[in-house]
Formats: structure tokens, sequence, C-alpha cells
């Protein structure tokens, strides 16, 4: 799209020519959408829980003040919607700080696979009281493989993507993380047997408050910005993380993450 055409004669000469200046703004009116869009979103998330609060709040100055079971639970559910205000707050912010570069991660050498097994057993109490089994397998990796990467990066990857495996995993199903080497990655798989995920929402799942369901994700907690939240973790990390689903059957995300070569120290001459 042209924008402006400008054309300055030099004194004396009659204009001889014109300069055409095109800029592309279709990334820019693209950002800007995508911020309008993450403005109301958010106002809306903060809106739901702040509107029960009120409700709740009004009506115990109305009449339930009074009668102590009412009471009680009326007071719970304020507790649990701030609860919810401060989890989607803390996750905003997060977001905010990643993108704008703020978030401050030191990528030293990290032994990769005892922070995965610590996310994973942080889990197991949570995984047991939903019936479900919750299996990690190293194979054959062990502690000397290293990454570029901070601990809290990797410890936020892999505490949502098995938070959301758990959460959208039925009674008697499986979680599993499976990790192994490729020649310049490690490759960590998280699977379940889950509800899955249509195949028209998968490519939008990374998406600012995407959710395939939103009432279901909401009664379970769900903000819908966490796996925005792993995309630009994994990203910054320069690794890359794909999805596969299907409906009914599970869902598996592949996270690879480049692996740190550090020299092996040189033998000394003798
Ligand atoms: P939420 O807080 O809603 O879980 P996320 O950003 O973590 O938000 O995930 C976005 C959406 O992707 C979820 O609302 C859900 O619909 C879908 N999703 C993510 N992980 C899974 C999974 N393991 N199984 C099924 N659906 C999933």
């Amino acid at each position: 799209r042209v924008l402006a055409v400008r054309g300055t004669p030099l004194p004396g000469h009659p204009p001889s020519g014109a300069v055409l200046v095109f800029h592309d703004v279709t990334d820019l009116r693209r950002l800007e959408r995508m911020r309008q869009d993450f403005v109301a979103n958010a106002s809306h998330e903060l809106k739901t829980p702040l509107a029960s609060i009120k409700a709740y709040a009004e009506t115990l100055l109305d009449w339930a003040l009074n009668d102590d079971a009412v009471n009680r639970r009326f007071l719970e559910r304020i507790d649990e919607q701030v609860d919810r205000l401060n989890v989607l707050i803390l996750d905003m912010l997060s977001l905010a700080r990643l993108e704008s570069s703020q978030a401050f991660f030191e990528h030293g050498p990290l032994s990769l696979i005892p922070v995965i097994e610590r996310c994973v057993e942080a889990h197991r109490d949570r995984a047991a009281a939903g019936g479900l089994a919750l299996v990690f397998d190293a194979g054959s990796l062990d502690g000397d493989v290293l990454i570029l990467a901070d601990e809290e990066a990797i410890r936020q990857i892999f505490d949502n993507l098995i938070d959301n495996a758990i959460k959208y995993t039925a009674e008697d199903g499986e979680v599993k993380l499976v990790c192994s080497l490729a020649p310049t990655a490690v490759v960590v798989e998280v699977s379940d047997t889950g509800i899955g995920i249509p195949r028209d929402d998968l490519p939008r799942i990374f998406e600012r408050f995407y959710r395939v369901d939103k009432a279901r994700s909401r009664e379970l907690g769900g903000t819908g910005l966490g796996l925005a939240i792993v995309k630009h973790l994994v990203s910054s990390l320069r690794g890359q993380i794909t999805v596969t689903s299907r409906p009914g059957v599970g869902t598996r995300f592949t996270v690879q993450l480049p692996r740190a070569f550090v020299p092996a120290p040189r033998a000394l001459d003798a």
C-alpha cells in the first residue's frame, strides 16, 4: 500500500521524478489488533471473578450476614475467586515480562533431567488424587545432559505441561514424560490419555486466552495463558514445541531444547 509520494525538487530545477515510499503496515496492524484483543480479553477475564465477588458480598450485606451456614459458604466462594484473580494476574505479569524481554534468566549450563524429575514429583500427589498414573521415563539419560537454560524457565515449562495433562485427563488415565536425545537437542514428550484437542483448535492453543472449552478450563482453574507462556519460554531457549492430539484419545506435547556442548577437559600431556 502506498502511503506517501515524496518529490523534493532541487532549487532551480523542475521536479524530474518522484520517490515512492512503501510501508508494509500489515505486521503493525496485526500487532495492534493483538494488543487490542489482549486488553479486551484480559478485562473480561478480570471482570468475571470480580462480578462474582461483588454478588456474594452484596448478598451477604443484604440479608445473609446472620445465617452462619450461608455466611461461610459465600466467604469460601469469595476466597476462591480472589485466588483465581491472583493466578490470573501472576500469569499476565509473567507473559508481559516475557514479551517485553524483561524476564531475566541466567542461561547457564543446566542439568535438565533432575529438574524435570523434580517437576514430576511435585505433581505426584495431585495425579494420585485424580486417580492418574504419572510416569517419568528418562531412558538412558542422566544428570550429564546439559542445556543452556535457567532452572526457573524449565520449571515453568514443565509445570504448565504436566498441570494441563492432569487437568484434561479423566480418572484411570495416564500422564507420561519420556526423554530422549536427538543429535543436537534433548527431546521431552509430555503425553496424556485425556480428552484431546479437536484438529481445528490445535493451531490456536498457544494463543493468549485461547481455550477449547472456556467454561471447563475456568472450572479447572485455568487462565488460558499457560501455553502462551510455555511457547515464549521455549522460544527464548531457542527450542521448539509441537503438539499432536486426537479427541478422546489423548494429547502429546514435544519439547526440543538445544543441548549445550561443554568441551571435555583436555588430557594433560604426560
Ligand atoms: P488453560 O489455563 O485454559 O489450561 P492453556 O494456555 O494452558 O490454558 O491451554 C489452552 C487450552 O489448550 C486449554 O484451555 C485446553 O483447551 C487446551 N489444552 C491444553 N493442554 C491440553 C491437554 N493436555 N489436553 C487437552 N486440552 C489441552
